[in-house]
């Protein structure tokens, strides 16, 4: 892996490589590229970037000021499996061609000043995050989206879909049982050869891979494992995981889908994301505490619970996201801290006596998620915990699926809708601010984004499930 512009120039040159692919996110968190020739490339275009238009980029700028500028980053150069042509990719951040300022619009963007907030805070120097993206394959899925059509559906192709076999029709005699995806073998698990496609097309691309298995939900639930990274890095490898994950599933003649909830009554689709703050080499977050924490990471999960409401804006981003996050299929709803316990929207896993392996999991992230933006904001509400020593209050210690009614209404829940979470982030994203990492601007662009685009045209459209109930009214 190259680590320098020299080395990227020196990598194209040795092995006579033509084409350099740019990556960039969009501000929704899509992957966009470029694709330019070799000798559209030299040592100024990682330090002044290269030239695009940005004016149809969703979110971001007016036809009248849509010149921008992509930077490529070398330490993320790899060979794109996917390509005929040997093909060079580098991910991009985003500047002003004018100023030549990093874009504040650029989510890469965000996340590095992210970490600079940490590092200028005294608090750290390094975040390391570790999200666990679970994602679907499908053998096939119509769905209308035409922008005037009433009906919006997700179906499967003579039931094919929810049988768990390759064979034409659906023989069930294999079929997991109802939540039984986690994990029996084959021929039970007909994904294993695909699974294992992904996860090595993303050691490829330098992704460190741990792990892949089949995951609870009938309908072919799969989640590979990814070594834990510094923030922006972490992020770079989820967008790769998604690219190599989407892409081999399509060389299988299938198709491959991170939202959140699916399929109606069945385990959804979470990104647990694991985290924690270094500084100097060392661990700031073991300690003698509850659970092995120390203070700083009791009060950085005081920070989460505290702002998890308008985090939940920006890691749960989708009006689907809210249909996952209910009672009853491992997804947390409950904005609580808890050792081992998977129910509470913070856990601690157990890691041993190692202190280095000390660390938080925010069960509530999904996959639609911005990673850039979501692990900022999460850096960001941990570091005003512990800026404002937020007290995380008590653990709980006990299923929270088995509370009474009464003991469970004083735990605060996580937000009903994508509204509801645009809502809180309209109301408390100070802490987003302060450090200079999200502009007011973004937040407010966002919040309109997101409600002209997804939460309003979904709030208009007359659902399938409304027709069944009150058609015959
Ligand atoms: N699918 C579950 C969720 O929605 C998580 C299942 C698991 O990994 N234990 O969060
Ligand atoms: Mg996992
Ligand atoms: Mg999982
Ligand atoms: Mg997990």
């Amino acid at each position: 892996m190259a680590q320098t512009a020299q080395e990227v120039l020196k990598w194209i040159q040795d092995d006579d490589i033509q084409m350099i692919d740019l990556k960039f996110i969009d501000m929704p968190g899509i992957w966009q590229h470029l694709t330019v020739h070799r000798s559209q490339i030299e040592d100024e275009s990682f330090t002044d970037g290269v030239a695009f238009d940005g004016s149809s980029i969703r979110g971001w700028k007016a036809i009248n000021e849509s010149d921008m500028m992509m930077v490529p980053d070398p330490k993320t150069a790899w060979m794109d499996p996917f390509m005929k042509e040997p093909t060079l990719s580098l991910i991009c951040s985003i500047k002003e061609p004018r100023t030549g300022e990093d874009y504040d619009r650029c989510p890469r963007v965000i996340a590095k000043k992210a970490l600079e907030y940490l590092q200028s805070s005294g608090i750290g120097d390094t975040a390391y995050f570790g999200p666990e993206a679970e994602f679907f394959i499908f053998e096939d899925v119509r769905f209308d989206q035409t922008e005037n059509s009433s009906f919006y559906f997700v179906d499967s192709v003579e039931g094919r879909w929810n049988t768990g076999s390759d064979e034409e029709g659906g023989n069930l005699g294999y079929k997991p049982s109802y939540k039984g995806g986690y994990f029996p073998v084959a021929p039970t698990d007909t994904l294993q050869d695909i699974r294992t496609e992904m996860l090595l097309t993303m050691a490829k691309c330098g992704v460190p891979i741990e792990k892949h298995h089949h995951e609870v939900a009938t309908g072919g639930q799969c989640e590979l494992g990814v070594r834990f990274a510094e923030l922006i890095q972490a992020a770079d490898y989820l967008m790769t995981y998604k690219y190599c994950v989407k892409n081999v599933a399509k060389k299988y003649g299938k198709t491959v889908t991170f939202m959140p909830k699916p399929l109606f009554n069945d385990n959804g689709s979470g990104m647990h994301t694991h985290q924690s703050i270094w500084s100097g080499g060392e661990p700031k977050f073991a300690g003698d505490q509850y659970a092995g924490l120390s203070q700083t990471a009791l009060y950085y999960i005081g920070g989460i619970l505290k702002h998890a409401p308008a985090i939940l804006a920006f890691s749960n981003p989708s009006t689907n996201s809210y249909k996952r996050l209910v009672p009853g299929f491992e997804a947390p709803v409950n904005l609580a801290y808890s050792q081992g316990n998977r129910s509470a929207s913070v856990r601690i896993p157990l890691s041993g006596d190692s202190p280095k392996a000390k660390r938080l999991e925010f069960r509530c992230p999904d996959a639609t998620a911005n990673p850039y933006l979501a692990f900022a904001a999460m850096l960001c509400a941990g570091i005003d915990g512990i800026k404002n020593e937020i007290d995380p209050g008590d653990p709980l210690d006990v299923d929270i699926y088995d509370l009474t009614p009464e003991e469970l209404s004083k735990i605060p829940s996580t937000p009903g809708s994508l509204l509801d979470a645009l809502n809180a982030l309209e109301a408390d994203h100070e802490f987003l601010t302060t450090g200079g990492v999200f502009t007011e601007d973004f937040i407010t662009n966002w919040i309109e984004f997101k409600l002209d685009n997804e939460v309003n045209p979904m709030r208009l459209r007359p659902h399938p499930y409304e027709v069944a109930l009150y058609y015959d009214a």
